[in-house]
């Protein structure tokens, strides 16, 4: 077990963000300050099981407002930053590359040179202990063909505007470790999933639109192929990386569960049939609807996740099928976490799921 640490968690109210806050608060010592904009993606109700205990606090704020960021660092005087803050939709950055320019790779620059600057002014153990770290995708590696996986020496070929942007991140991080000797970490992380999901998602979009009867969206003809994760494996890597993953290296987190989208639909839709059967639905993948595929989609995604596996232990609790199950299982047991972002924050102006 590690010492207790004060851990800054930017995006902390995002999906994956609250889920490694949840985790740091249930099963460690740490204090953490969670730092996030609350965009449309956030949500202060993904942090409502820990919102009193007294070793969380959060702030809002921009990461690239560098003058509130410096603020931060040197009133809480942080051990590790876990960097999540993102705009991680791939539609959204199609229809608007704007902001992911903004926030991923400007947001990065300037949080780097707050944590930069803070980490000159440490000093003995404090100094040599602190980690950033930098959390970002497999979408970075470009699209795999039937064969092979993506490892850490893989080399990036992003395509979209959003894993260009990520990608450029993970470049930015890298440059400050090898410039000025920053300590960081990095891991590129396959499609995760799980409670907590932003409704515009595919598996949460098709948990809902299945349960209300509604069409389930499948981009082409549902043969692309993604590697999930259940996300609260996910949050217990990332916090092994950050206490005890190696300064400079980057590692790949993957669960080995390769799908095609259309093989994830129809598996949300017999968990339904079974648990939430509704005879004025009947047989929910009747609903499967094909719409015209996203430019440029990525054929496939698949992780070689040996690395963190043999340096740190790490290993996935959750196979596809009972991390599904717990998945739709709370989705159906919390309906108003999602109702509210359903009726307002989520415009549904495109009826195509990411996957
Ligand atoms: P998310 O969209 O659910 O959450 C992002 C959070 O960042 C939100 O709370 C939002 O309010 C906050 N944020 C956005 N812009 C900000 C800004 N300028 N300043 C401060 N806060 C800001 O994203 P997610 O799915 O939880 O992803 C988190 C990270 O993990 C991202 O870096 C993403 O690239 C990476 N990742 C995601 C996946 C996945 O499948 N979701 C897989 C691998 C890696």
């Amino acid at each position: 077990i590690s010492p207790a640490k004060r851990i800054i968690v930017t995006g902390g109210a995002g999906f994956i963000g609250s889920a490694v806050v949840r985790h740091l608060i249930a099963e460690t010592d740490h204090q953490v300050l969670v730092l996030d904009k609350l965009t449309y993606a956030g949500s202060l109700d993904s942090l409502r099981p820990v919102a009193n205990n007294p070793r969380y606090r959060f702030v809002q704020a921009d990461i690239l407002d560098a003058l509130k960021v410096q603020d931060v660092f040197a009133s809480y005087q942080p051990d590790i930053v876990m960097h999540l803050a993102a705009e991680s939709h791939v539609d959204r950055s199609i229809d608007g590359p704007g902001a992911f320019i903004q926030t991923n790779v400007m947001g990065t620059y300037t949080l780097l040179q707050s944590a930069l600057a803070y980490w000159l002014g440490l000093s003995g153990s404090r100094k040599a202990d602190f980690r950033f770290h930098h959390i970002s995708t497999d979408e970075v590696f470009g699209s795999l063909g039937a064969e092979g996986y993506f490892t850490e020496s893989t080399a990036y070929d992003p395509r979209s505007p959003y894993s260009a942007s990520k990608a450029a991140s993970d470049h930015l991080v890298r440059a400050w470790h090898h410039t000025f000797g920053f300590p960081v970490g990095i891991s590129n992380c396959s499609n995760n999933y799980g409670p907590y999901h932003f409704p515009e998602k595919l598996i949460p979009l098709v948990i809902l639109n299945a349960l209300e009867g509604k069409p389930l969206p499948v981009y082409g003809d549902g043969s692309n192929i993604r590697d999930w994760l259940y996300v609260e494996d996910h949050a217990r890597a990332l916090v092994l990386i950050a206490e005890r993953g190696r300064v400079g290296e980057s590692y790949n987190v993957g669960g080995h569960n390769e799908k095609t989208n259309l093989e994830v639909v129809r598996a949300i839709c017999a968990v339904l049939d079974e648990i939430a059967p509704d005879p004025r639905i009947g047989r929910r993948e009747e609903l499967i609807t094909f719409v015209r595929d996203r430019p440029g989609h990525d054929r496939r995604y698949a992780i070689d996740p040996s690395k963190i596996g043999r340096e740190l232990g790490w290993a996935p609790q959750e196979t596809f099928e009972t991390g599904l199950a717990k998945t739709v299982r709370w989705y159906l047991a919390n309906p108003s976490w999602w109702k509210r972002i359903r009726s307002s924050v989520y415009c549904g102006e495109r009826l195509g799921a990411r996957a």
